[in-house]
């Protein structure tokens, strides 16, 4: 039987896995068809849109390290050229850091030597005779400890039963995005990477092909609304995609002056997104359950803040291992 499975591909858990890969058997589950979570990119023929996170930043020195190690190896590299900023916010910008063929490049890394399994949602779960026990709708799967690493809401969903209350009532809230993915026929090579805006309906704007990873004559383009704008279309944006659709191109329009109609688009929303508040802990491991929980959600809304949230269980696991051999 496995020692470890960990429910979730995205950053948080595959830096977990790839922490304790060495020393347990392990296992990594995810519904997604491919591995990356909120870093996926979506590929449409030879284009492609990060249509989840669009960079990758630092802000400690382990992380930066690490960053500088996938770009020694060619995993990532940095996104230049122009980066506007009409929010006026003043921020210290760390450099960006892009995937070489996507931003999920990271997490590919990462699990490159771990056993993984896509397209498994995990519907529940249960702990007997010493076992947990994850079931698909259509299999069950066996091992010794557990770590779940999506988002807040999604883990409580599946584990509530076996957590302890502190857990259980942690304020956690998180908001929703919705990503427009939009391509025009004809490029005018832009000299500009990405916009920061922050109206009522978009938050960012991204120059896909500014990333260099596509040879095409279409501009692409992702759009990312803000989270309050998203909060009221979520649950009803699927049922009328093209009039949502159309009132963001509209503002997208607005701002950078086309009046083109897309020749291609897709909107993908994404329910749990960022969250806006964080907690007092960085991970939870319980060495005696076996179960532990990870994501971005205990620290931040960052991809540094899901590694950290990973490197964080890995010392207590190590402090504390589970009793499975
Ligand atoms: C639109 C958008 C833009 C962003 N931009 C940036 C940015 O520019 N820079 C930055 O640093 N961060 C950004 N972020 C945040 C960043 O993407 C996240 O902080 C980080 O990816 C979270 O990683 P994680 O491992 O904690 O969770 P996730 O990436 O959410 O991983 C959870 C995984 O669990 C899987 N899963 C969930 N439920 C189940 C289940 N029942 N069974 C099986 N698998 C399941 C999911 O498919 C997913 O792969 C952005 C996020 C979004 C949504």
């Amino acid at each position: 039987m496995i020692d470890f499975c960990i429910v979730g591909s995205g950053v948080s858990g595959s830096t977990l896995a790839y922490l304790i890969n060495k020393k347990y058997s392990i296992k990594i589950l995810d519904k997604a068809k491919g591995p990356g979570g909120r870093t996926s990119t979506r590929r449409y023929h030879n284009i492609s849109f990060d249509h989840g996170s669009h960079y990758i930043s630092s802000s400690s020195s382990s992380f930066h390290n690490f960053l500088k190690l996938l770009e020694k190896k060619k995993f990532i590299r940095k996104w230049d050229k122009n980066h506007l900023d009409l929010s006026f916010e003043i921020k210290n910008h760390s450099k960006k850091f892009i995937g070489n063929k996507g931003n999920n490049d990271l997490c590919k890394f990462l699990i490159k030597n771990v056993e993984k399994d896509f397209r498994k949602e995990i519907r529940k779960i249960k702990f007997t005779n010493n076992t947990w026990v994850l079931y698909t709708t259509k299999d069950k799967i066996f091992c010794k400890s557990l770590i779940l690493s999506c988002p807040f809401p999604q883990s409580l969903r599946l584990l509530r039963n076996y957590l302890p209350k502190k857990i259980k009532n942690l304020r956690v809230v998180m908001s929703p995005i919705i990503t427009l993915m939009v391509a025009f026929k004809k490029n005018k090579n832009i000299p500009i990477s990405s916009i920061k805006i922050k109206n009522h309906i978009i938050d960012k704007i991204t120059y896909e092909n500014s990333k260099k990873r596509f040879k095409t004559d279409l501009s692409c383009w992702t759009i990312q609304t803000t989270s309050s704008y998203a909060k009221k279309i979520i649950n009803k944006y699927k049922a009328k995609k093209k009039f949502y659709t159309a009132e963001i191109m509209r503002e997208f329009n607005n701002i950078t002056g086309q009046n083109k109609k897309p020749f291609f688009y897709n909107i993908h929303g994404w329910k749990y997104a960022f969250n806006k508040s964080t907690t007092d802990l960085k991970s939870y491991w319980d060495s005696k359950k076996k179960i532990g929980l990870i994501g971005d959600w205990f620290i931040g809304p960052s991809i540094e803040d899901a590694w950290n949230s990973a490197q964080n269980i890995y010392v207590k696991i190590k402090k504390n291992p589970p009793k499975i051999k």
